[in-house]
């Protein structure tokens, strides 16, 4: 039988093949080649450059390459590999070399990089949601211990300042709010705040101290105010709130509270706050609300209510009980004294007073408290009910009579008990009268005729009448 060139040769390459793989071959080869001598020789030749760069044109051809890949992964799904594998890396002094390694920052940054490619993450995404993979997770997150791991981590400072700063992104609040406001998210949140306990939960939650501080606190930033603002000021929220502020019931309700002591007490601790007063003057002294006000005032309608309300009695006369408080008085007076001061103001009422009518209006008041007061003293120094002379009874007719400063006028000036009453030598005659009237007729004057006042009156009489005690 002849056989062709190549069939011998493809026949001596099987033999050669089985040769090599005999056992006892293998070891002999094995122990040739890691004899010092051959192994120097082999790193020498590997070490030529010209043998190097074929070994690297050799390696980088494709076929080589996958050839290469494919027999590596055939290599390390050998379970004796993959065993062998994991006992090297289970051992401490390798696993703490890993870690070394993975917390370099360099291979961090390098991890870091890989994951964060869009086909990584892509992949990472598709992983994690594999049902299996899912259940797995689940599982490890359910185990107490983990679970209590968590916990702690999360409570940690650091930790927590870290998610702050993250939640407060403005990518990563987006984010949330977009996740939020899904309509599936919604119904969601929905039906979770409305279970029962829940519900019960949340009440037993907004009453605590805590809860409320952290209201007020939220309610009081500024950008939460300006929210609160811009919303009160949107046209349908105001419509809305009108129309429920006009419903009778919830005037009714806001009339009832109104009127509870408490809830008056503290309206008015809050408007006599300097700062409250102020902001309520700037407001009324604003031109706007200074015409709404005036042509409010001015309607006839308001007008009669304000009649109305004013001649109630018990209005008059707890208007009466103000008005004579010393310190309104005071101030009624000095606002007054400004008033007329002003020369405008001088002219118009010097112009009013000075109308015929007014003319004999006053002088006919003059008379009627001048008839007062000659009663008044006549019927406590005479102990007479017609007014009469107190030194020589003289009581023909009124217009012969006179009231006299018994210490004399420009001497009283310093009698102190006149002073503190508001006396004054310089108060002219209806003035004076007035000033009687105001003063439940004081102490100091007398009632005398004309001749035994002006008798009284000359300087050689010592301020007494001659004729004092004896028959005129
Ligand atoms: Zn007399
Ligand atoms: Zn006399």
């Amino acid at each position: 039988m002849v056989q062709s060139k190549e069939e011998r040769r493809a026949k001596k390459k099987e033999y050669l093949k089985e040769y090599y793989s005999r056992p006892e071959i293998k070891a002999k080869a094995k122990e040739k080649r890691d004899r010092p001598e051959a192994k120097a020789k082999a790193k020498e030749y590997h070490s030529r450059p010209e043998i190097k760069a074929k070994k690297k044109e050799y390696e980088s051809r494709p076929e080589n390459r996958a050839k290469k890949k494919e027999y590596l992964e055939e290599y390390r799904d050998r379970p004796e590999i993959k065993a062998k594998e994991k006992e090297y890396h289970s051992r401490p002094e390798v696993k703490a070399k890993e870690k070394e390694y993975r917390d370099r920052p360099e291979i961090k940054a390098k991890r870091k990089g890989k994951r964060d490619r869009p086909e990584a993450k892509a992949k990472m995404k598709e992983w994690q949601s594999r049902p299996e993979v899912k259940a797995k997770a689940k599982e490890k997150r359910d185990r107490p211990e983990v679970k209590a791991k968590k916990k702690e981590y999360v409570q940690r400072p650091e930790v927590k300042a870290k998610a702050k700063e993250k939640r407060d992104r403005p990518e990563i609040k987006a984010k949330a709010k977009e996740k939020r406001d899904r309509p599936e998210a919604k119904a969601k949140l929905k039906e979770y705040h409305s279970r029962p306990e829940v519900k019960a939960k949340k009440k037993e939650y907004y009453v605590s101290p805590k809860a409320k501080a952290k209201m007020k606190e939220l309610a009081s930033r500024p950008e939460n105010k300006a929210r609160r603002r811009e919303i009160a000021s949107r046209p349908e929220i105001k419509a809305k709130k009108k129309e429920y502020r006009d419903r009778p019931e919830a005037k009714a309700k806001r009339k009832e509270y109104a009127s509870r002591p408490e809830a008056k007490a503290k309206k008015k601790e809050y408007r006599d706050r300097p700062e409250a007063k102020a902001n309520a003057k700037e407001r009324r002294d604003r031109p706007e609300i200074k015409a709404k006000a005036k042509e409010r005032q001015s309607r006839p309608e308001i007008k009669a209510k304000a009649k109305e309300r004013q001649s109630r009695p018990e209005i008059k006369a707890k208007a009466k009980e103000k008005r004579d408080r010393p310190e309104i008085k005071a101030k009624t007076k000095e606002r007054n004294r400004k008033y007329y001061q002003r020369p405008e103001n001088m002219a118009k009422a010097k112009e009013i007073r000075d109308r015929p009518e007014n003319r004999a209006k006053a002088r006919e008041e003059y008379y009627k408290i001048r008839l007062k007061i000659l009663q008044y003293y006549s019927k406590r120094l005479s102990n007479s009910n017609i007014p009469c002379c107190h030194c020589c009874g003289l009581n023909s007719h009124l217009d012969f009579l006179s009231l006299d400063h018994i210490a004399g006028k420009k001497e009283m000036d310093s009698e102190y008990e006149l002073k503190k009453l508001g006396y004054s030598s310089k108060l002219s005659s209806a003035m004076l009268f007035k000033f009687l009237i105001d003063n439940n007729c004081p102490d100091g004057f007398q009632i005398l005729c004309t001749n035994c006042n002006s008798a009284k009156g000359y300087p050689r009489n010592n301020n007494e009448c001659p004729m004092k005690n004896k028959p005129h």
